[in-house]
């Protein structure tokens, strides 16, 4: 059998929506990577569909927002049947938009599109997930990590600084650490099945009684069965079967499923890795944590696990502080946490399983407060540890409209579009030395932005002088009143961002 020798930066283990999401990251920085599946080709089900508004803002970085809204919908009115077939009606409410928060409503889109959007963003970058490549054994030494993988061709042995394990939540590269997966089987078994079928309408989504519920799926003509099944109930995934149990569940014969394009029959558990580090080896997406589905949030999880990682891997291969990669387990596992903690809830109350769910399932009020990249200068906090305005590093950075200084209309969230950091002055020029992937912004009357209806200005709870400094993944690292701009050299070396050597080697004038 041929052995093939290969070496790239990043070895990528899974090519879902952690795996795709972390290779756009990479590819956008011109980072190598290797991205594998053992999978014959690309997923084909619809399991994670709802998409929450934090995840659109991110796909408005990674450039695919316009697509993933025309691959999916909005969430459908919600009709929930009685026993005799009445029903009640929950139109949802749009959600408007506002200046802090450009899409603050969910999405329903089948996961098999998200997929198919992020591939194709992919291969626009010059990559391909490689099918038919599993991981098959993995080591590393202090200074890399070899793998072996069996490909179609033979075996490829990868020499990689880094492997991800996004390999899902039966994870091969979290069983070969030996990492714990502590939390609980939560003894439910659920059906999710994507089906044709005749006798409901797609402008509804449908739920009867004993929780089997049925949405059409935006963009496609399927409709997605889901509901939680009974300990002992045996579901049989083909047409007939699913036929059977929608004629169980709404006491009607005129519904009936014509084809299956993809059955699932699983049962619900909730844990979260003991680490999501070990070395040179990482965890994303559900290899890191599993959960139930409600409140449509691991996907969502999975996408933010790799939108966090990406930039730290790409520093610290640039030679930043090798330290800076405990930052991802600090900040992401704790969230996870919290989200398993919602998604049990969630399942457990009286509602369980009403896909209408408010603002604790949108992830924009996420934050990494605790972080230590969340740069609070101790005087800048107020007896109640809250920095003036409410914002603190660590935060979601909200977006604003501005204007540029020929009064052309921008928004902030249009600056912070790319793989860079963004230092916003207030009403001050930030004494910075410019450096690689820093963008440096004045807003004020003197500078290359104008604040024109004070949205900046109220949202960050800014005074003149202050400065912003925002992270590549649009979360807030330093907030900082102009007495405390001298701890922002340091801070930017820490994470990477140190002045170009051409820059440095300029004549100063003298003191
Ligand atoms: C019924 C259901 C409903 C859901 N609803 C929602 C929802 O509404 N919203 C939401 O956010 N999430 C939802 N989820 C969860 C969502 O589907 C997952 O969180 C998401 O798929 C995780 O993405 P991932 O990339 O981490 O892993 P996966 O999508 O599982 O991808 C892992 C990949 O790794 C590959 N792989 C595994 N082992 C190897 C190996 N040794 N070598 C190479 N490749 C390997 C696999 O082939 C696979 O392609 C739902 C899940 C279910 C089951």
């Amino acid at each position: 059998m041929n052995e093939i020798q290969a070496r790239t930066d990043v070895l990528i283990c899974g090519a879902g929506p952690a795996g795709l999401s972390l290779s756009i990251e990479l590819a956008r920085r011109k980072v190598a990577f290797l991205l594998i599946d053992k999978a014959a080709g690309p997923f084909q089900g619809s399991r994670g569909k709802g998409i929450q508004p934090r995840t659109h803002e991110i796909f408005e970085d990674l450039g695919v927002l316009d697509r993933i809204m025309a691959a999916g919908g909005l969430p459908p009115t919600l009709r929930t049947y009685r026993e005799d077939d009445s029903f009640d009606e929950a139109t949802r409410e749009p959600i408007a938009a506002n200046p802090a928060e450009p899409y603050p409503f969910p999405l329903v889109v089948a996961q098999f599109r998200t997929e198919a959007v992020l591939r194709e963003r992919l291969a626009e970058l010059g990559h391909h997930p490689r099918y038919e490549h599993e991981l098959v054994d993995f080591g590393q030494s202090s200074s890399a990590i070899t793998a072996t993988i069996n490909g179609p061709d033979g075996i490829i042995n990868v020499s990689a600084a880094y492997l991800v394990g996004a390999d899902g939540g039966s994870s091969a590269v979290r069983h070969a650490l030996d990492i714990g997966f502590p939390g609980e089987a939560l003894g439910v078994r659920a059906v999710v099945a994507d089906v044709r079928l005749d006798g409901l309408g797609r402008d509804a989504w449908h739920r009867w009684p004993n929780g089997i519920g049925v949405c059409p799926l935006p963009g496609t003509d399927l409709f997605q069965i889901q509901g939680m099944l009974k300990p002992d109930t045996e579901v049989d995934p083909s047409p007939a079967g699913l036929t059977a149990l929608l004629t169980a569940a709404s006491g009607r014969t005129g519904i009936t499923v014509t084809s299956v394009s993809w059955a699932s029959v699983y049962s619900m558990s909730a844990r979260v890795a003991d680490r999501y580090r070990v070395g040179r080896v990482l965890l994303a997406g559900d290899a890191a944590h599993v959960h139930p589905p409600t409140g449509g949030q691991g996907l969502n999880t999975s996408i933010q696990d790799a939108y966090n990682l990406g930039w730290k891997l790409t520093a610290v291969l640039a030679g930043a502080p090798d330290r800076l990669l405990d930052t991802y387990e600090q900040e992401r596992r704790p969230i996870a946490a919290e989200m398993i903690t919602m998604a049990i809830r969630l399942l457990l109350a009286p509602a369980a399983g009403v896909p209408q769910r408010g603002r604790e399932v949108h992830q924009l009020d996420l934050a990494y407060r605790d972080s230590t990249l969340s740069l609070n200068p101790p005087e800048s906090l107020n007896a109640a540890g809250s920095v003036t305005g409410g914002r603190r590093p660590g935060d979601r950075a909200p977006d604003a409209p501005l204007l540029g200084a020929a009064g052309q209309p921008t928004r902030l969230f249009t600056l912070l579009r790319g793989p860079h950091w963004t230092l916003l002055g207030y009403q001050v020029h930030p004494d910075i030395t410019a450096r690689t992937g820093l963008h440096i912004h004045t807003v004020g009357p003197d500078g290359d932005l104008i604040d024109n209806n004070n949205h900046l200005q109220q949202t960050y709870g800014l005074t003149p002088g202050d400065q912003v400094l925002i992270r590549p993944d649009g979360y807030l690292a330093a907030l900082l009143p102009a007495a405390h701009a001298d701890l922002l050299p340091a801070y930017l070396n820490e994470v990477g961002l140190t002045p170009d050597r051409e820059a440095a080697r300029q004549p100063q004038p003298a003191p």
